[in-house]
């Protein structure tokens, strides 16, 4: 029980690889399989947000992100659970017909208000977030789930990674991972953690781990492996996605298939890897394979 919110325990599965080369020990951690919809690493930095949100005298959940977001998926789902009113703010999109997300998010009971790309910068803005919070009632939400709340609901991962001397996972703001190493830092031998950067951010999530992680943990931060920046996904990692789908793994475009592409590379590299125990944690995702056509292919059915 995390503030309100039950975490069902999540499942292990040996890392099996989708060419003829194997592994060690190396696990995954299904965040992915934890709930039908409330799943994923957003629900760990929500739980978070939510503490706050219970002792706050608003009456309703408000966050922002894009038309395949996750976060906002999460937030629904969450909102529908512990019937708390959720509203979301979203990027663009007004004329345009729903996407899957959307349409799930309305149909799990939020309303969605659509943002021009000019108000939606306003997000970060103070007094902007204010007069949202107060107009609706609301305790507002970073887009993410990021921030210090969103961190201290992340904590709760470091006891599945007790094992393990190395944890990965892919990063995008770098939330998840700060909470899950305090956690971690808490522990007496933590396992050493890597970050699969996704997004091009010009150095800014190296900058908060070097200010923010715990002096007990050893860390590395791979930024080589973003396949373009955010939201992009090559043909050779859409590729990859339909091999693990023929294993059962399912991978995201967005986070996960780039922690398996990175950590493949990486593990080719130190044989000595073969003697360690290895955590990957799947934080979900797989809702936003539906913004991908080339992972959608007609329903033959209905041609
Ligand atoms: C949001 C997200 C991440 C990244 O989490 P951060 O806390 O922003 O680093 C990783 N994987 C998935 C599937 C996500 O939705």
């Amino acid at each position: 029980m995390t503030f309100g919110l039950s975490f069902p325990k999540p499942l292990v599965t040996p890392l099996r690889g989708s060419s003829s080369h194997g592994f060690g020990h190396v696990d995954v951690l299904r965040f992915d399989q934890t709930d039908s919809h409330l799943n994923g690493n957003k629900v760990y930095k929500l739980a978070g947000h939510l503490e706050v949100f219970l002792t706050s005298q608003r009456t309703s959940l408000l966050s922002f992100g894009g038309a395949y977001s996750n976060h906002l998926y999460a937030l629904a789902a969450l909102g529908q659970r512990l019937s708390i009113p959720t509203m979301g703010m979203v990027r663009g999109y007004a004329e345009l017909p729903l996407t899957p997300t959307l349409s799930d998010c309305m149909q799990m009971g939020m309303s969605l208000h659509f943002l021009n790309k000019r108000e939606y910068l306003n997000r970060y803005n103070l007094g902007y977030q204010q007069q949202l919070a107060a107009e609706h009632d609301a305790y507002v939400i970073p887009e993410g789930g990021a921030g210090a709340q969103g961190e201290l609901g992340c904590r709760a991962i470091a006891e599945y990674c007790r094992d393990y001397q190395q944890v990965w996972l892919a990063v995008g703001t770098g939330t998840t991972a700060l909470g899950l190493a305090a956690g971690l830092a808490e522990q007496p031998s933590p396992a050493r953690l890597v970050g699969v950067q996704v997004v091009n951010d010009a150095g800014v999530c190296r900058d908060n781990w070097l200010s923010q992680m715990p002096d007990s943990i050893h860390w590395q931060l791979l930024d080589q492996y973003t396949d373009g920046g955010f939201g992009r996904c090559s043909e050779r990692l859409i590729e990859k996605i339909h091999q693990y789908d023929n294993i059962n793994l399912p991978l995201d475009p967005v986070y996960t298939v780039k922690l398996i592409n990175a950590f493949e590379c990486e593990y080719q590299r130190h044989p000595e890897w073969q003697q360690e125990r290895i955590l990957l944690i799947h934080t979900g995702g797989l809702q936003g394979r539906r913004g991908y056509s080339a992972l959608n292919p007609l329903d033959q059915s209905e041609v």
